[in-house]
């Protein structure tokens, strides 16, 4: 039992702890230990260790963490895919030997391909790169139309200076602009972008394979120990009423079993753990993505969408009829506004509305020519323009990137720049 005690309380501690530090900040926690835990560890242990620091070392120690925080946070490193590759090397490798004389042929014959192909998939979706440059700009301004809520022509990278692409963000760790960002991943080192999502969602796929059959293979083999140790096979000869090892055990007795064979055969036995642990994570990640080509939106596009749909539920969002208010916005210069000929996306799914967020809810206002501001009489007089009418449910807005799950799914994996 001691070992699964153990185990217990480490995965225990280790999430409340995280817990503490992710959201002890949280105002439902004032005035709680949770709140005052979370000083003690972003404040007080810090502050603690700074002023140790300056009398010790003149801060220097201080300073070259700051760096090193600084560089990790900030600066695109491989050190989080080095441990992602260490992991699965490292466990394969304490799994597969300890394993091999008890896996029946079909069971070893699945392991290569299982093993190898998360390590293809992960060089692939690392190597493959969405980034804008200056030979694929046009391309990528012309894979999507603007729809004119999360993206609106006529805006410019401040870093790389052109124009920005529909579906595109800038990655300050990639240090360009993402064609369709998804999301920056530190496991892969990477840019999930319309490149290597195919690959990215191959990575997660062949992931969560690898793990649940680590944990079946670890399952079926300690499963089988057990059986042997506590009916073994020679004293069960020829009876065709054989029972399990398990039967009328007690929880406890059986828990006390599976630690003992955990702790008797730890490789087989902290793979198997790990595995169970973090197949839930896999699956849950791919079945996130899966949703988001079911919804034709990436990671990056559902966050805004977010925000649209309360901003739109504090009535700050303004929609007008494209073909009314281009009276007013003309097209721009062809390369920062495609014409929609142009654009690689299926005929007729253009935007219809011109939306807007503002900022305190009023609407729009026009000018009106001739006519003086009562306060200021320099100023011609302004009225609310009535060719704005304010969005009241994210229900009316329509995605311009959904086409439906299958060809969400063909554009998602296989358009590709
Ligand atoms: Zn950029
Ligand atoms: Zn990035």
């Amino acid at each position: 039992m001691s070992v699964i005690r153990t185990i217990a309380i480490v995965i225990l501690s280790i999430s409340f702890a995280l817990f503490v530090a992710l959201f002890g900040r949280l105002p439902i926690f004032r005035r709680t230990p949770v709140a005052f835990l979370h000083r003690l560890l972003w404040k007080h242990i810090p502050n603690g260790f700074i002023a140790v620091d300056d009398r010790v070392t003149d801060r220097r120690i201080t300073r070259s963490l700051a760096r090193t925080g600084d560089y990790l946070m900030n600066e695109a490193h491989p050190l989080v895919l080095i441990f992602f590759v260490l992991l699965q090397v490292i466990s394969e490798l304490l799994f597969i030997p300890a394993a091999w004389g008890r896996l029946s042929t079909s069971q070893i014959v699945a392991l290569p391909p299982l093993v190898l192909a998360p390590l293809v998939f992960l060089y692939l979706s690392t190597t493959t790169s969405s980034n804008i440059t200056a030979q694929n700009h046009r391309s990528s301004m012309l894979a999507y139309p603007y729809d004119y809520a999360l993206f609106h022509p006529g805006y410019f990278c401040s870093t790389c200076r052109h124009a920005k692409p529909p579906r595109s963000k800038h990655c300050s760790l990639c240090k360009a602009c993402v064609q369709k960002q998804d999301h920056h991943c530190i496991w892969i080192n990477n840019c999930v972008g319309r490149n290597n999502y195919l690959w990215f969602n191959l990575l997660l796929v062949s992931i969560a394979v690898l793990l649940a059959y680590g944990a079946i293979l670890g399952y079926l083999v300690l499963d089988a120990q057990l059986q042997q140790r506590f009916v073994p096979a020679a004293l069960t000869k020829g009876s065709l009423t054989a029972k399990r090892w398990s039967t009328t055990m007690t929880w406890s007795d059986f828990a006390n079993c599976w630690a003992w064979v955990i702790s008797r055969e730890w490789r087989i036995g902290a793979v198997m753990m790990l595995a169970v642990m973090s197949c839930p994570l896999a699956v849950a990640f791919l079945i996130y993505h899966v949703y988001l080509l079911w919804a034709g939106m990436t990671t990056n596009e559902s966050a805004k969408w977010g925000e649209w749909k309360e901003d739109i539920a504090d009535g700050m969002a303004y929609r007008a009829e494209m073909r009314r208010i281009r009276e007013s916005y003309p097209p721009l210069p062809e390369d920062v506004e495609p014409r929609e000929e142009q654009v690689r996306w299926p005929a007729g799914v253009r935007a219809k509305w011109w939306m807007i967020r503002t900022k305190n809810g009023k609407p729009p206002m026009k000018k009106i020519v001739g006519e003086a501001s009562h306060t200021d009489p320099d100023q011609p007089k302004e009225e609310p323009d009535e060719r704005w009418v304010k969005v009241k449910s994210i229900a009316e807005v329509e995605n311009l990137y959904d086409l439906g799950f299958w060809d969400n799914l063909v554009d998602g994996l296989f358009n590709r720049g």
